[in-house]
């Protein structure tokens, strides 16, 4: 359920509406509008009567939310989400770029990569310490040495690092470095971790399942924000279907379709989308052409020496080249980059 404050609504009044939920032991939710507060309400099992609430001070309306996603739905807050990432947005009007290696692999690699991105206008570095590979014989990344090296980069660039974190075990050391934490496509169904990050102050960038549909995957957006952490943006990684030819289908249905039903930012990522260097900048053209919010590119210095998804990765030219195209688009539909 949704209780909607009217406009003019005092704290005190909004006070107690949130003292009315956790009596009966549920938890609120208080959700600032341009308008008015809306507190969303959790944890409850059957339908609640609208009376509970509309008969308090200040309560405009108390409405039942259709949607099983219910935090993340658009039903409880219209406008959108944009995070605050120490001062550089995450989501909103402008274009949110995201780029960097895919994994971090020395020193000159990385901050070779991190000021090529920057100077062609990304606000955010990518770069794996802990690599989620599919063969255990493959690069597994730094760890710690490359958090290290990603602070390194911060600090040389002023861009804001988002990193992957694997497990609740390297979580809270990951979290020390990262400005934002990724969670990888194989993880976003791992209620563990999701319930933890729900406990922390960080922002999340939820990659898409594989395999996860589109309610899946905000179910699992839920799993966090109904914890607490409110910070979720979701990123469109591509899903597995029959086709061969590509590494994976990027479902860019999912963008207009996520815009319509959550209020978390969209970003999509045509490096694993695609798998084919040749076909990332048309990829990420489509997608802002689409909506999302941004998009999150893999660019290393050397793609032929790639430690991990060199095949996808671009050149900083190709990159530089990515961008005009997609500050074209952006323009078409009244962004900014
Ligand atoms: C990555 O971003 O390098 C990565 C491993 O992505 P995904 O989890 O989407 O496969
Ligand atoms: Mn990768």
């Amino acid at each position: 359920m949704l209780v909607v404050m009217k406009p003019h609504a005092t704290e005190p009044e909004i006070e107690a509406v949130v003292e009315k939920i956790r009596s009966l032991g549920l938890m609120a939710h208080p959700i600032p509008g341009a308008q008015r507060v809306a507190i969303g309400i959790t944890g409850n099992k059957g339908g609640l009567e609208p009376e509970l609430f509309t008969t308090l001070p200040g309560v405009a309306d108390a409405i039942r939310v259709s949607q099983p996603f219910k935090l993340v739905s658009r039903e409880v807050k219209e406008e959108d989400t944009v995070i605050d990432v120490g001062g550089v947005p995450l989501g909103g009007s402008a274009l949110t770029v995201m780029a960097g290696p895919c994994s971090v692999e020395s020193k000159e690699q990385l901050l070779a990569a991190a000021h090529a991105v920057k100077k062609t206008g990304a606000r955010f570095l990518r770069g794996g310490a802990f690599k989620p590979r599919t063969s255990p014989y493959e690069f597994q990344g730094l760890g710690e040495e490359a958090l290290k090296l990603l602070a390194l980069a911060r600090e040389e660039t002023g861009l804001k690092v988002v990193t992957e974190v694997m497990d609740v075990e390297t979580l809270p050391m990951v979290a020390d470095y990262a400005d934002v934490l990724q969670i990888g496509a194989r993880n976003m169904q791992n209620y563990s971790l999701l319930k933890y990050l729900g406990t922390i102050r960080k922002p999340i960038l939820l990659k898409r399942g594989p395999s996860a549909t589109i309610k899946e995957w905000l179910m699992a957006a839920e799993y966090i924000v109904s914890r607490g952490n409110y910070q979720v943006a979701l990123c469109e990684r591509g899903i597995r279907t029959f086709e061969t030819m590509t590494r994976n289908t990027l479902d860019l249905n999912a963008v207009p379709l996520l815009k319509a039903l959550t209020h978390l930012p969209v970003i999509v990522d045509p490096s694993h989308g695609i798998g084919l260097r040749a076909h990332v900048a048309a990829m990420a053209r489509a997608g802002v052409a689409a909506g999302a919010d941004g998009i999150i590119v893999e660019v290393h210095p050397r793609p032929e020496k790639a430690l991990s998804d060199g095949q996808q990765s671009l050149t900083p030219a190709e990159f530089d080249e990515l961008m005009r195209q997609v500050r074209v688009i952006a323009g078409a539909i009244g962004r900014a980059v």
